[in-house]
């Protein structure tokens, strides 16, 4: 007779499995690419401030041995991080004080982005996001209902935006039921996403996910986040492909990374890469200035890298410089 068994999971869909399986444990990290262990203390230190968190699937992506390797350097914690650099805090871009309850943040004119969840399945070392107090500032904990009803009040928004974290960790009956709520709100016309999911986790862009984004009479957007080309791989493209045949826009952000991406050719090559995927170019960040990713700090070679850019490739896959700033009714547009 068998022994008993853990309760099967097997009926939950692929990404949640793949997602609860996620690399937590940095001398996990370590050994699966056959890094050096001396790297361990470091990288302990700083995940006990904001924790290691990345799928395998994106682990299989970086190079074994490399420590600079561009997609492990987004996501392994360092020692830099405890270190302050002045003018880097805790709230960068102003959000605590544009929050207008419930998760909303309507900082834009006809547009308001709500944050449906605190949870991402990555954790990027760089990310504004990692002194945000999500347990108090998320739509999902209040049913949406305030959210839906200050949405519904204003007839000048005509875009909702899902951000987060991550919107995509929910799952898809709850997503549905929010699409489904937004499409009844007569003013709204797009219903946008931004999710690194599709990046770090393809298995995510199901047919369960695809019948809510694109079976309501919203235009959805769904706006990616990828930092370099070997991010894309054979997985994230065939899933783009099942966004597009479905009519989903796809856009991509990246933040400007230093040891990541501060290099012409591989911004060059990351937008070569992402027009063959499907997705447009839309944003190139500078760093928003968060407590802890000094480090990553590249702004000064802004303006040679944007050169390089605008005189290699066709306008179209230049993507736009920009730096949220708080207090400002858009992104700034960076002079370059
Ligand atoms: C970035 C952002 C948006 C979207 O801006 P777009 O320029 O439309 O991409 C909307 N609301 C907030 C609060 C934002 O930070
Ligand atoms: S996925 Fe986005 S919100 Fe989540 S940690 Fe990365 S940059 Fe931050």
């Amino acid at each position: 007779m068998p022994a008993a068994t853990p309760v099967s999971n097997t009926d939950s869909p692929r990404w949640q499995r793949e997602l609860a399986e996620a690399v937590r444990d940095p001398a996990e990290l370590l050994a699966l690419l056959d890094l050096d262990p001396a790297l361990l203390p470091a990288a302990r230190a700083a995940a006990a401030q904001f924790p290691l968190r990345v799928p395998r699937g994106f682990v299989a992506r970086m190079r074994p041995g490399d420590p600079h390797d561009p997609l492990l350097r987004q996501v392994l914690p360092l020692y830099e991080e405890l270190r302050t650099a002045d003018g880097f805090v805790a709230d960068p871009v102003g959000d605590l004080q544009a929050m207008a309850g419930h998760g909303v943040l309507h900082k834009y004119h006809g547009r308001v982005l709500l944050v449906a969840t605190g949870a991402c399945a990555v954790h990027c070392r760089y990310c504004f996001r990692r002194h945000f107090p999500y347990a108090e500032a998320n739509a999902a904990a209040g049913q949406w209902e305030a959210a839906l009803r200050y949405i519904g009040s204003r007839p000048e928004i005509s875009e909702v935006i899902l951000s987060g974290g991550d919107p995509l960790v929910l799952n898809d009956r709850r997503l549905s039921e929010l699409a489904h709520a937004l499409a009844d709100i007569p003013h709204l016309r797009r219903l946008r996403i931004h999710s690194r999911l599709p990046i770090v986790l393809p298995s995510r862009v199901d047919e369960r996910l695809l019948d809510w984004l694109a079976g309501t009479r919203l235009s959805p957007v769904l706006v990616v986040h990828a930092n370099h080309p070997h991010e894309l791989d054979a997985e994230v493209a065939d899933a783009a492909a099942r966004l597009r045949a479905r009519g989903v826009t796809l856009l991509n952000q990246t933040v400007l990374l230093a040891g990541v991406n501060d290099d012409p050719e591989v911004l060059i090559a990351l937008s070569e890469r992402l027009f063959e995927c499907g997705i447009q170019p839309y944003y190139l960040h500078a760093l928003d200035r968060v407590q802890g990713a000094g480090h990553f700090q590249a702004d000064a070679e802004l303006p040679a890298l944007m050169q390089a850019l605008r005189a290699r490739l066709p306008g179209y896959l230049v993507p736009r410089p920009v730096r949220e700033e708080p207090g400002q009714p858009a992104k700034t547009p960076l002079p370059y």
